[in-house]
């Protein structure tokens, strides 16, 4: 996924940016940094560093000087760790280019990456890094006139998922991909315009969100004015993400001007009255991610909520970890039954997703060990059987158990006494909201929306 962060006008910027990204983690843990342009000297300065906001930072914001800057946290999806050069691939980027110096942070997936990294090496192109984000910079310095001028055609090239924020010569460029489908919103903070992947990372910087970044936009700001905003690209559908709805937004954000916490209670009220046949004692989130879902449910059916599961908050989330065996040691550490609340009793117990199975069937396990007398698991998203490749670590379809097992067989194989998912429909309702309806839920049904065939 990653998140991106940028301010402009602002003296305080590389603080801001640092708040920022904190509250940006939950969108990626493996690397973080930030880009400030100093304008005395008219250079852009930039820190990277392995794992969360914290770390790579080592507790503090950098001593960056300046007044405009970006920032991002890294999970990938394109470009793997690189042992002997870890901070390869860590955003942003900061290229010295034709036209000066600019810093790009990335948000999303470029589909089409390896055809275009192709026709580069064979132009010539020499790569510092191994993600597609540094291939978007390479198409953009490769057209004729501004920057402004450049981006269209580059990005015109693009079949993918995208949220950009630029920076160069002491201003921020805005870009979100022509069908949306990766959040960017534009927020404000005194004389300041900030961008962010999420409300909530504007709101804890005390600033007030504005607007949606528009699919297909591209938005200039400098000096604390929005200098100018056009659309590049404009296609029929506006296909947002629906898993921000479901599980990679904070519950604090809004997504598409839907509170996320908000959305997930409807998918559990949905939830329960698909369920309604089904008598348990309580209704129990996997925490954190199930937490709304669940109370939703529990208002829904009459029946009591409860935390029966601890999360362990010195752990990760274990889905955005991209390696498969820290993923499957996490998940071992990461909750911790309580097994007075758990023993004798019939549980209904929901999670947002089940993406490659990892978890389910261990938790089921764990409970039924602790003396549960029935689990009945619940999805707050329906069966997930294609590849997501707009952001989301899912490359192939062999890692995601519903794409290839029967769903009475996964039942089994996890020891669940049932096991439902929310449907498509009941989803798209919890989730949707003003002109917000169309979206893009091609890892449920393999439809994509820029026309991915597999
Ligand atoms: S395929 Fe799924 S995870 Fe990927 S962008 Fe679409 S809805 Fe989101």
């Amino acid at each position: 996924m990653c998140g991106v962060f940028g301010i402009e006008n602002n003296k305080n910027a590389a603080q801001i940016v640092f708040a920022g990204l904190l509250n940006l983690q939950h969108r990626g843990q493996e690397a973080a940094g930030e880009a400030v342009y100093d304008p005395k000297i008219k250079t852009i300065r930039c820190h990277v560093g392995r794992g969360g906001v914290l770390n790579a930072f080592n507790g503090a914001p950098a001593a960056l000087g300046g007044s405009c800057a970006i920032g991002h946290v890294r999970y990938a999806t394109s470009g793997k760790i690189v042992p002997q050069n870890p901070h390869q691939n860590a955003q942003p980027f900061v290229f010295n280019t034709r036209r000066g110096q600019t810093a790009l942070a990335h948000n999303g997936n470029i589909y089409n990456d390896k055809e275009l990294a192709a026709a580069l090496r064979r132009g010539g192109a020499i790569f510092a890094h191994t993600s597609d984000s540094e291939h978007i910079m390479h198409l953009i310095e490769r057209q004729k006139g501004p920057l402004l001028q450049a981006l269209p055609p580059a990005l015109k090239k693009l079949n993918g998922a995208y949220a950009l924020i630029l920076l160069e010569n002491g201003r921020l460029i805005g870009v979100r991909d022509p069908y949306g489908i990766r959040p960017l919103v534009l927020g404000r903070l005194g004389k300041s315009y900030i961008l962010s992947s999420e409300s909530i990372a504007i709101e804890m910087c005390g600033g007030k969100v504005v607007r949606d970044v528009a699919p297909g936009e591209i938005i200039v700001i400098e000096n604390g004015r929005i200098k100018k905003s056009f659309i590049f690209e404009r296609k029929k559908r506006f296909a947002p993400c629906v898993f921000e709805q479901v599980y990679f937004a904070s519950p604090a954000s809004r997504v598409c001007g839907k509170s996320v916490a908000a959305a997930r209670m409807e998918m559990g009220r949905a939830l329960a009255r698909q369920m309604k046949d089904i008598k348990a004692d309580f209704v129990m989130p996997v925490p954190d991610s199930g937490i709304f879902a669940a109370r939703g449910f529990a208002r829904e059916a009459g029946i009591p909520f409860e935390f029966g599961l601890v999360r362990n908050h010195y752990m990760g989330r274990s889905f955005i970890t991209p390696d498969q065996k820290i993923r499957e040691n996490i998940v071992r550490v990461k909750l911790l039954p309580v097994k007075e609340k758990i023993k004798g009793k019939k549980i209904i117990l929901i999670d947002d997703s089940l993406v490659r199975g990892t978890t389910a069937g261990k938790i089921v396990k764990l409970l039924k060990d602790c003396g549960a007398k029935e689990v009945h698991f619940a999805l707050s998203s329906p069966p997930i059987i294609s590849p997501c490749f707009y952001g989301i670590d899912t490359p192939t379809k062999k890692e995601l158990i519903a794409a290839s097992v029967p769903l009475p067989q996964i039942r089994r194989q996890i020891s669940a006494d049932s096991l439902t998912f929310l449907s498509p429909q009941n989803l798209i309702a919890a989730a949707g909201s003003g002109k917000c309806k169309n979206f893009c839920t091609a890892c449920f049904t393999g439809k994509y929306p820029t026309g991915i065939k597999i």
